[in-house]
């Protein structure tokens, strides 16, 4: 109950779990070209491509924190893509209800938008990197930009007091796993969370065909093999196996996307770039939101909408479906 006495509004499904984030790609655009997430010739740069607008993100976001969300996350596609990214954040930030608003990121335009993100008002980003070798980057994101990127991270590491910042990285078998070590380095240094994200099968089944895949019990042995005291931490955790190291200044943490152990915790919701809220990562349809809010539906009705979609979450990512016919993370966002 409110102050007032009234209820505040909760979206909860039939699992009686309470939906109160939403992740909010606002582009399927990018500028890299992860070889597990685009292929090269993902869009053509001059074939236009159906987005949300500026406005009909806003009103989603209201229409969420009306509804019980309180906190969103702007994905993509790389969101810094967007010219009006910061404008979005300040505006999610004063929308009632909505208390967190982060972003997700693969840093390259970073430094053009950061101080003006946190004096928008921005409580966290992830940042994208998967590893610190230059040849390696390139081979991953298909595009030679690490001197810039790793640049772009020491300075959001300036802002590690007023922003949570939590680097996300994909742990490719043969690929990058012989980095883990660097990358506790980087929690120990640092006050950072350290993502290590499993892959997900949303690339064209590129890479995924190629035994790459490092499942979330392996990278648990490999950092157990590194790091004999990592100790498990208990927390509101939705999505993660978390662990701190004495004397580290920040910690690591295990994202079992693929394996799904989490999925009877989940409290999200997805918006597409072109507009379909989809309430798992795995389902295949979802609901079109795009159309109601160009037919300047009412509150009530795009409300109802997200219930609906709430109505339709799975009870795991396995129900959902196993062979997804996504190609790519961008137009959802992960
Ligand atoms: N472009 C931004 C970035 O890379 O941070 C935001 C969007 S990206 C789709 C969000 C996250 O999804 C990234 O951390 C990326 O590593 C992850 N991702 C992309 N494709 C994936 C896949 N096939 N499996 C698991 N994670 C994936
Ligand atoms: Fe772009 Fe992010 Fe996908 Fe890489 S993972 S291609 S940076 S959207």
């Amino acid at each position: 109950m409110g102050e007032t006495g009234e209820k505040k509004p909760v979206l909860v499904d039939r699992y009686n779990r309470q939906v109160d984030y939403a992740r909010i790609s606002v582009t399927s655009r990018c500028n890299l070209r992860c070889v597990y997430c685009m292929r090269e010739g993902h869009r053509r740069p001059d074939v236009p491509v159906e987005e949300l607008h500026y406005r009909e993100i806003c009103r989603i976001v209201e229409v969420l924190g009306g509804s019980g969300v309180r906190k969103v996350r702007f994905t993509g596609g790389e969101p810094l893509l967007r010219d009006d990214i910061v404008d979005l954040v300040r505006y999610a930030k004063s929308v009632d209800g909505i208390e967190t608003v982060v972003l997700t990121t693969n840093g390259v335009l970073l430094d053009r938008f950061l101080d003006m993100l946190v004096e928008a008002g921005l409580d966290g980003i992830n940042f994208s990197l998967d590893t610190f070798d230059a040849d390696r980057y390139a081979a991953i994101t298909r595009r030679n930009l690490l001197p810039g990127v790793l640049a772009n991270l020491e300075s959001l590491l300036r802002y590690a007091d007023v922003l949570k910042v939590k680097i996300n990285v994909l742990l490719l078998r043969g690929i990058n796993s012989s980095e883990l070590a660097d990358f506790g380095e980087l929690a120990r240094k640092q006050p950072v969370t350290v993502r290590l994200m499993e892959l997900m099968p949303f690339d064209d089944h590129q890479i995924w065909r190629t035994g790459k895949f490092m499942g979330a019990d392996k990278i648990f042995e490999k950092l157990g093999n590194i790091y004999p005291v990592l100790k498990s931490m208990q927390g509101r955790a939705t999505e993660h196996f978390s662990f701190s190291l004495p004397g580290y200044r920040g910690n690591v943490a295990i994202i079992p996307a693929f394996t799904r152990n989490f999925c009877s915790q989940c409290n999200r919701l997805r918006i597409t770039s072109s507009g379909r809220i989809m309430s798992c990562l795995y389902s295949r349809n979802g609901i079109d939101l795009l159309k109601a809010l160009r037919e300047r539906t009412d509150t009530g009705q795009l409300r109802l909408l997200f219930q609906q979609a709430i109505d339709m979450k799975p009870k795991d990512g396995r129900e959902a479906g196993e062979a997804v016919p996504r190609t790519s993370m961008s137009e959802i966002g992960g």
